[in-house]
């Protein structure tokens, strides 16, 4: 019997659990619908942070310590392209810009984001399913101060340290979800919420026209894991997202951004003074170590989303 399983992902901490998943339910069985809202045209290229750091993680090529990227990456373009006055704020190293090379010349050529992925999966032999949730521009803003930032400027050129007091999703409303997204939610055995930052990762995957949906009608074969741990994420703004738009900075906190979609939720043993609270809310709660950088306990979180 085939467990089909759907994850819904951001960048990293959706990278490290296909990975685990991967090694404990056959890759073909996992298809992972990708959070497209950080995606951004730079020297006329079209870049998918999401996307790549899956991919890249999945081939086994990304470079673990650093977090981003490729491993053994050099920078020369960058450096030239400094040295031009250029825009240099956002790294692209030598090797990546392959990647956004590739990419571009297929979109220009009619390709979808769908196939693009597809390809460059097939090529790197990644055998998990990976789907952009959709092929039209999604694009997250955030309001700090007196401006809206692009994601990308929040996240790179702020470095996540602005007060932000509003986000937005630009294109959300209108985007219509990819081929195959609808059908690998609907046919999943089970669908999981990957440790990611639940405003700029998942809502704007939930976001999509007919996720909701499907999630709200399955939600006893709903499993999210909490991408904070003792109140803190292990990298990244979702904690400090969290407190200045209003919600709790906990692991409960995140569950509310999912209210009605979820049947189980798995947390960090640091948090296990939770779970009576996720309970009340009539959502089973499993209580575990969820720290992914060690291969056995991300092993040992991957056999939980699963059992
Ligand atoms: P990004 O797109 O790369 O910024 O990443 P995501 O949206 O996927 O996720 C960022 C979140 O992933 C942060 O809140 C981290 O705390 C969380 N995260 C990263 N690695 C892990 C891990 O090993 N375990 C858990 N539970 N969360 C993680
Ligand atoms: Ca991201």
């Amino acid at each position: 019997v085939l467990l089909m399983i759907t994850v819904l992902s951001g960048g990293v901490g959706a990278a490290r659990l296909l990975r685990a998943l991967s090694g404990v339910v056959p890759p073909h069985e996992l298809t992972a619908v990708i959070n497209v809202g950080d995606d951004l045209v730079m020297h006329g290229l079209t870049i998918c942070p999401d996307l790549d750091t899956i991919t890249y993680t999945l081939a086994g090529i990304n470079d673990d310590v650093r977090g981003w990227g490729l491993a053994g990456e050099s920078w020369r373009v960058l450096d030239e392209l400094r040295a031009l006055g250029g825009d240099a704020w956002f790294s692209l190293g030598d090797k990546d810009l392959a990647t956004h090379l590739y990419r571009s010349q297929r979109l220009a050529r009619g390709a979808t984001k769908s196939d693009v992925t597809q390809e460059l999966a097939d090529r790197l032999g990644v055998s998990v399913r990976l789907l952009p949730v959709s092929n039209d521009p999604i694009a997250t803003q955030l309001h700090t101060a007196s401006r809206w930032l692009s994601f990308q400027e929040y996240f790179v050129q702020e470095r996540h340290s602005v007060v932000v007091d509003d986000v937005r999703y630009d294109g959300l409303s209108a985007a219509r979800p990819a081929p195959g997204v609808l059908d690998a939610l609907r046919e999943a055995s089970r669908i999981v919420i990957a440790p990611s930052n639940p405003i700029l990762s998942v809502a704007p995957v939930i976001g999509v026209a007919g996720v909701r949906e499907i999630l709200a009608a399955r939600r006893d074969d709903v499993v999210a894991i909490s991408p904070l741990i003792g109140g803190a994420a292990l990298k990244g703004p979702a904690d400090r997202l969290l407190r200045e738009l209003g919600h709790e900075v906990s692991a409960v906190g995140v569950l509310s951004c999912y209210e009605g979609l979820v049947g189980r939720y798995i947390i960090d043993d640091a948090d296990a003074s939770l779970a009576e609270s996720v309970r009340a809310q009539g959502v089973h709660c499993d209580v575990t170590t969820t720290i992914m950088s060690n291969p056995e306990h991300a092993a040992a979180l991957a056999r939980a989303v699963v059992a």
